[in-house]
């Protein structure tokens, strides 16, 4: 007879299924469906194998699908994901915090280790950490009851000139970005304003610190900030030399 314990823990599941779990969960949030295509592109497999594991999952509570809307997460399948992006967002914040890691160089290392490390060893981290809300990108980190703040935000490109930002978030899937984003200090939490915008698709120029840098539209339209408000503006024009409040103050 099972024990209490082990009855209330949930199964292992295979790495296969968090993956694809894991895509379905980020297809859908971006895009509100998740076709089978889009899960074969998102993880690199064959369609026909794609079509395998939709229905395995399915049988096993995970995903809804019904031919020609796609596939849906039960919230079975919702919760489990959100563990394996809870698992890789924690990693990708040790690893860059205690460990040193540059931002760039977390995501491969999490997506290996998101299957591998203990529960245990996942709230340990998130402890020590403090807690945090979001990830070295700006993701928001899933708590450990499934609840997630997946608000969608503005880019640099929707700017206008003199709207001034903090800077959110940005994918963690292309490690050149990143690494350029983190020569031109802008990373989460960075304040920038819109200096001056060429038309047709022109370059963009903007103040960062006390750097002025131009950035071509496609970069702008990756970069996701979050206007300051009037008050927050208020506030740096009075305290001189002080920030204002961020709005999801953390640590690089
Ligand atoms: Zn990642």
């Amino acid at each position: 007879m099972p024990s209490r314990a082990a009855a209330a823990a949930p199964p292992p599941l295979t790495e296969p299924v968090e993956d694809y779990l894991k895509a379905i969960y980020e297809l859908e949030t971006r895009t509100g469906a998740a076709a089978t295509s889009d899960v074969a592109l998102a993880l690199n497999v064959a369609p026909a194998s794609v079509t395998g594991m939709i229905r395995r999952l399915a049988a096993q509570g995970f995903v809804d699908h019904e031919p020609y809307r796609g596939v849906q997460l039960t919230p079975l399948g919702r919760r489990a994901a959100l563990r394996t992006i809870r698992r890789h967002r924690i990693l990708e914040t040790y690893l860059t915090r205690v460990l040193g890691y540059p931002w760039d160089k977390v995501h491969d290392e999490a997506e290996r280790l998101e299957h591998a490390a203990s529960d245990d060893l996942i709230e340990r981290m998130s402890a020590a950490l403090g807690h945090p809300e979001a990830d070295p990108h700006g993701a928001p980190i899933p708590t450990a009851d499934g609840v997630v703040d997946e608000r969608t935000h503005r880019t640099l490109a929707d700017l206008d000139v003199g709207e001034s930002a903090y800077m959110v978030r940005v994918s963690d899937k292309n490690p050149s970005l990143l690494r350029y984003l983190a020569e031109i200090a802008l990373q989460p939490g960075a304040l920038v304003t819109l200096v001056s915008k060429a038309p047709f698709d022109g370059p963009i120029s903007l103040r960062i610190g006390d750097q002025e840098q131009a950035v071509g539209p496609s970069l702008a339209a990756q970069v996701h900030v979050e206007p300051v408000t009037a008050a927050q503006t208020r506030e740096a024009v009075t305290s001189e030399g002080a920030a204002p409040e961020r709005p999801r103050p953390r640590k690089k």
